[in-house]
């Protein structure tokens, strides 16, 4: 097994989150800075501070970092990503030859449902299916109990499915993704305006019925978009995260329906479980953790 402790590091558009882990996934420290959006080498900086912060009080003997970015199939560069300012960073190097410390980077998607595999609502599923529904659409892909990254490390890029021919333009240059519906940025825009996410949720929680109608609507065209993808991957289980889906049953049941509907070979067909994710928002950086101790070990 991965004993021993692993610092993982959650690199987001905003903030850079970090945590020691241990080997139950158990975060035992953290601590968060502000995303520096100038240069990479800013941001490395940050992540060898946070480390090297974290490893004062901790004996830890590796670094799992989370980034919501493409990473390349030797999980070492990251090579592009929308929100932060690297193009094509050797993170895995720069981190460990700064840190001493053995290093492993990972797309963000593929980190959480990693994490949610091992310690979360997926856990003991070898076929899983992960989905974040934040700003953007989000996903990562557990089969036969092992993270498929793809042929270019770059598989599960859920958001960007074509759900509508010719539809909303999207911000990777297609039009219809669908992430341009079934996303918060896609909830916020369709809302009156200088209304935000977290208002929505509080309005639909509190059964207004304009608020309950947008976030059907949102789940509807997820489970439409889950049911091309069951066709392919087949999961035993989906688990639904990302800051969206903390609302709950308004999100999933829509969900769940639109998917059971769509679902290809008709209800005689063995349907996934859809189910919430159990880590909130340290899976990206528990999953990335132990993702680190196994590659070490
Ligand atoms: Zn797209």
């Amino acid at each position: 097994m991965s004993r021993g402790l692993a610092v993982g590091i959650d690199v987001g558009g905003t903030k850079i989150a970090a945590g020691v882990v241990d080997q139950h996934g158990h975060v035992l420290a953290s601590r968060r800075t502000a995303t520096p959006s100038d240069s990479s080498d800013e941001l490395v900086e940050a992540v060898v501070g946070l480390v090297e912060s974290l490893r004062t009080d901790h004996a830890v003997e590796a670094v799992g970092l989370s980034v919501a970015a493409f990473v390349d199939r030797d999980r070492a560069r990251a090579v592009t990503a929308p929100n932060l300012a690297w193009r094509d960073v050797p993170l895995r190097d720069l981190v460990s030859s700064r840190t001493g410390l053995p290093a492993v980077v990972e797309n963000d998607g593929n980190a959480a449902a990693w994490g949610e595999r091992t310690f979360g609502a997926g856990r003991g599923v070898d076929d899983l299916l992960l989905v974040a529904v934040g700003t953007g659409v989000g996903g990562g892909i557990v089969l036969g109990g092992e993270l498929r990254r793809g042929g270019h490390g770059m598989a599960a890029e859920i958001g960007h499915v074509t759900l509508v021919p010719d539809g909303r333009p999207c911000g990777c240059g297609r039009r219809g993704c669908l992430e341009q519906y079934a996303s918060g940025s896609a909830l916020v825009a369709a809302a009156p305006p200088d209304t935000d996410g977290p208002m929505l949720a509080e309005l639909a929680q509190s059964g207004d019925a304009g608020a309950v109608r947008l976030f059907e609507e949102l789940g509807t065209h997820l489970g439409v978009g889950l049911a091309s993808l069951v066709a392919v991957l087949d999961p035993e289980v989906i688990v639904l995260g990302g800051g969206v889906a903390e609302v709950g049953d308004l999100l999933l049941t829509p969900a769940r329906t639109a998917l059971l509907a769509e679902l290809p070979g008709g209800p005689e067909r063995p349907a996934p479980r859809l189910v919430p994710a159990l880590l909130g928002n340290t899976a990206g950086l528990v999953g990335a953790a132990h993702l680190a101790l196994m590659e070490r070990a």
